[in-house]
């Protein structure tokens, strides 16, 4: 996960807080220097770092908590708000109006940043709640640059507009305006330079005063650290940013420069990129990412992105069951093929509660997708008994299965032994101290917090 590094940090931080019985200035000094160390290695600014931990400090030593809640609460209620308001408040995505049809999504950014492969994933993101996408690709330039975005769209049966002869992006908008207004969402690819340049202002400054879009997107990589406020300023004072799609993600341990600095601009961060393929995109969402950091897992990100791939109600039963550390061998089956639909196992693991604690290495779940297809057949040829039941399968019913299924006593062996593993896990999460003492504290600093308390 982005700052991994980070959340563990704090997660131990707050658990000492949890732990400890009296709350004295030394403590919060501890707290703020575990705070300031986690950020500064995620590769934040230090500047940005100091203000936040002195208000930190400021709020914790000066306010007064609200009636009922004990000084401790507070004090993760105010590293939680802080952290929010600091990736960029409480608002997340950008929200789509129908009515403003076509609602249009102009990508800047410079060349190689991601912008035509975030315009098929945005697409796409919208095209799965049930909006009429489509793309233009403006990006005149770069001779391949036509011919890839019409690529990318391809892949998930998007409209695309294209003109490969006209070197005038202007003129494509305009060929190409009467029929883009029958679409919900369109979103505009354009061209990126090596590095901000005139030539490139003045582009986009023409096709953004005439076009008008309702959002300016600008998209940078992850890789660039926290040059990305510098970046970020100078597109916003171009163009007008009024959000930011960071990519690479996965490809860098220290997303917290990029992260961080382009909050910074008033420009939020409204999608990171996980990876190349199109289902790589995640909605930047600063309460649920704050959640996660601090360990008490992002339930309501992985039932939306559950909910994409079951019915609500049969992810909020798998949320329910793993979070009660019920379990048994036809849920392990059932949550790993859920989980295989909605995309990769080890990235999904992380918005599990306690699961990023657990430390399961990212190699064995990757291995288990593909394995997923000779559990099912070994599943089939075992009796109802012996799947609610797995501890009454003995060295004659490992033997008799195998054969049922076509495949090696290892095979079985190998599944009980991932449900033995699973059920261990589960278990463990269970009784988790620190992890559990944080979450009550947040469950009931919810109902007293109104303002600002988004969780
Ligand atoms: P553009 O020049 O701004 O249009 O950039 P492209 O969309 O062509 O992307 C440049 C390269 O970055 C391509 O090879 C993409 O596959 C890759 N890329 C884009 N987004 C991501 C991401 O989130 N993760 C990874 N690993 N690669 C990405
Ligand atoms: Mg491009």
């Amino acid at each position: 996960m982005v700052l991994e590094k980070l959340g563990e940090s704090l997660k131990g931080t707050l658990a000492k807080i949890a732990r400890s019985l009296t709350v004295d200035e030394k403590l919060i000094d501890e707290l703020v220097r575990d705070i300031q160390r986690a950020l500064l290695q995620a590769d934040v600014n230090v500047q940005l770092v100091f203000n936040l931990t002195k208000e930190i400090k400021r709020r914790t030593l000066e306010d007064k908590p609200p009636a009922g809640v004990s000084q401790r609460e507070y004090i993760v209620k105010v590293v939680y708000d802080e952290l929010v308001k600091f990736l960029g408040g409480e608002k997340t995505g950008i929200e789509v109006d129908k009515s403003k049809k076509p609602f249009k999504i102009m990508m800047v950014g410079l060349f190689g940043s991601g912008k035509s492969t975030s315009l098929s994933k945005i697409a796409k993101f919208y095209q799965k709640r049930g909006y009429k996408v489509a793309a233009l690709g403006l990006d005149v330039h770069r001779p391949a640059a036509q011919e890839q975005v019409e690529q990318l769209c391809k892949r998930i049966e998007l409209k695309c507009f294209i003109d490969k002869k006209e070197k005038d992006p202007l003129k494509i908008y305009k060929s190409f305006e009467k029929e883009l207004s029958k679409y919900d969402l369109v979103i505009i690819d354009t061209a990126g330079r090596d590095a901000l340049s005139a030539d490139l202002i003045k582009e986009i400054e023409d096709l953004n005063s005439y076009i008008k879009p309702n959002e300016n997107l600008l998209v940078i990589s992850a890789d660039i650290g926290q040059s990305a406020q510098k970046q970020a300023q100078q597109f916003h004072d171009s163009c007008h940013i009024t959000g930011v799609v960071i990519t690479k993600m996965d490809g860098t341990a220290k997303g917290g420069g990029a992260l961080t600095a382009c909050a910074v601009t008033g420009a939020p961060v409204k999608f990171i990129g996980v990876g190349e393929k199109v289902d790589d995109l995640e909605q930047f969402n600063p309460p649920g990412f704050v959640g996660r950091l601090l360990g008490m897992g992002d339930i309501e990100a992985l039932l939306e992105k559950a909910s994409e791939a079951m019915s609500a109600e049969e992810a909020e039963d798998m949320g329910r069951k793993l979070l009660k550390g019920e379990f048994n061998f036809l849920d392990l089956y059932e949550q790993m093929s859920a989980l295989k639909k909605m995309g990769s196992l080890s990235k999904l693991v992380d918005m599990i509660p306690g699961f990023g604690n657990l430390k399961i290495p990212k190699e064995m779940l990757e291995g288990q997708e593909g394995k997923l297809e000779i559990w099912k057949n070994i599943m089939k040829s075992m009796t109802k008994e012996e799947l609610e039941e797995p501890e009454i399968i003995d060295g004659a019913r490992v033997e008799r299965i195998a054969k049922g299924a076509g495949v090696s006593t290892g095979a079985v062996r190998e599944l009980l032994k991932q449900y033995k593993m699973s059920r261990k896990m589960i278990k463990g999460m269970k009784g988790m101290e620190s992890e559990q003492d944080i979450g009550k504290m947040m469950k009931k600093m919810k109902g007293k917090m109104p303002k600002g308390f988004g969780m």
